[in-house]
């Protein structure tokens, strides 16, 4: 037995289904990360990372951890990880975004929620998650129906913390969310058993911001007329901004950027003149789905921005580094994440208005709108943006669906026809 299959055995793995899980990631992997043409050679970081995301990642963790660290799980990105870190915790994204583990949360919960939950609760249930043993608290939140109630299930066997999302913006959703947030730090503080020191606060605050400032970085140079980086390869990134180290992460994020602002220069894309602009909105695609980032750039177009959880919806807006105290700081926190405009809320009408600015902002041709199967708030929220995108001229087209292939080919041919559609309209 390898020395890596060692540590998951130790760590209670099902070590053989974990290899499968492993076959079948690093097939999809390659036919659909790795075979692109024209990567940016910064990429080959991004690749180990994903590689390591259940190799070298995890025994990091599990140094840390020897040393005194905690890992605290996170499914949602209105976690404040700015208060993890500053607690010397190490915060992970655990949602699942393979297709593998979900009929092993169908045994136990009913199929119709989304597959985001499912392939996260499959993971956990077959053994195959390397985080799960190691993560020494688990931090859910109220913004849908499936997640809040698989917590009532699930927070019996695993220590956890539920922070309740208000679902107005209004002055008393913003009181009760600063509410959550001095909870959560102390919750935070409780379980690492450190005090969280201002300065160590804004140590962290000030490189969470650095995160987001290099990711809208990343974002604005594929904007440009010819995107430097493919959608699957930005989208990689992005995904692995919630589960790498962040300061190593920013360094890398640092030179890739750098190498992409020389691609602009030199005109260096991996699409050729004239390639169709597509903006994903909607539901994140968290590490393993790139299933319609794929369709969509094999079909002939490039996807140029994600409005998403795995998109703008990580980095936009920065925490006010200028508060001192650590009660005017979780205010500044609390007041960031209380931008972000998850279809949780309502009414949600700065994220239609946002997803139409966007589309102007990245001279989209067209829009896709992706929704996870059962993920209602985002279903329904799609008539909205749908409704709003046709008032602005934009083309538009609405895909949900589930991790799975089965759809494949039907989906594909409605991409193709949607960028038919546009033959004529000038580029
Ligand atoms: S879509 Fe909403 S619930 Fe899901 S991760 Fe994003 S903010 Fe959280
Ligand atoms: S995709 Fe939708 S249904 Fe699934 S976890 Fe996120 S908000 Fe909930």
């Amino acid at each position: 037995m390898s020395e890596h299959n060692q540590l998951l055995a130790d760590l209670g793995l099902d070590v053989q289904l974990h290899d499968k899980l492993l076959a079948s990631q690093a097939k999809s992997y390659r036919d659909i990360i790795l075979s692109q043409p024209d990567r940016p050679g910064a990429m080959a970081y991004f690749d180990r990372a994903a590689h390591g995301a259940h190799g070298g990642r995890v025994r990091e963790i599990v140094d840390a951890r020897e040393q005194g660290a905690k890992m605290i799980g996170t499914f949602c990105v209105y976690v404040p990880e700015e208060i993890i870190l500053a607690a010397g915790a190490i915060p992970v994204a655990l949602c699942g975004g393979t297709t593998f583990s979900v009929p092993y949360a169908e045994k136990a919960f009913p199929r119709d929620i989304c597959p985001l939950v499912k392939s996260t609760l499959g993971l956990a249930l077959a053994d195959i998650c390397p985080y799960g043993p190691i993560k020494d608290m688990a931090v859910g939140e109220t913004t849908c129906d499936a997640k809040k109630k698989v917590w009532d299930v699930i927070s019996q066997s695993v220590n956890f913390h539920v922070l309740e999302l208000p679902q107005k913006k209004t002055e008393r959703g913003g009181d009760l969310w600063l509410h959550e947030v001095h909870e959560f730090k102390e919750r935070v503080e409780e379980l690492t058993g450190a005090r969280i020191e201002p300065g160590v606060l804004a140590q962290k605050v000030r490189l969470m911001n650095r995160k987001r400032r290099l990711l809208r970085d990343l974002n604005e140079l594929r904007m440009a007329p010819r995107p430097p980086i493919s959608g699957k390869d930005a989208l990689l990134v992005m995904q692995l901004a919630l589960i790498d180290e962040p300061e190593r992460f920013c360094n890398e994020l640092e030179a890739l950027v750098a190498e992409l602002r020389q691609r602009v220069e030199d005109g260096v894309s991996p699409f050729a003149p004239g390639t169709r602009r597509v903006l994903v909105a909607g539901c994140p695609s968290v590490l393993g789905n790139w299933k319609i980032h794929h369709i969509i750039e094999t079909s002939g177009a490039a996807v140029v921005c994600d409005e998403s959880c795995t998109g703008t919806r990580y980095f936009e807006n920065l925490v006010d580094e200028g508060a001192q105290a650590v009660d005017e700081q979780l205010e500044a926190i609390a007041e960031r994440y209380l931008r972000i405009d998850c279809s949780c809320f309502t009414p949600n009408t700065e994220r239609i208005e946002h997803v139409v600015e966007l589309a102007g902002e990245c001279r989209a041709d067209a829009v896709v709108q992706y929704i996870l199967q059962y993920c209602h708030t985002y279903n329904i929220e799609a008539i909205r943006i749908a409704r709003a995108l046709r008032s602005a001229g934009i083309p538009s087209l609405e895909i949900e669906t589930d991790y799975s292939e089965e759809d494949a080919g039907q989906l594909r041919t409605r991409v193709e026809a949607l960028l038919e559609s546009l033959q004529g309209v000038s580029p």
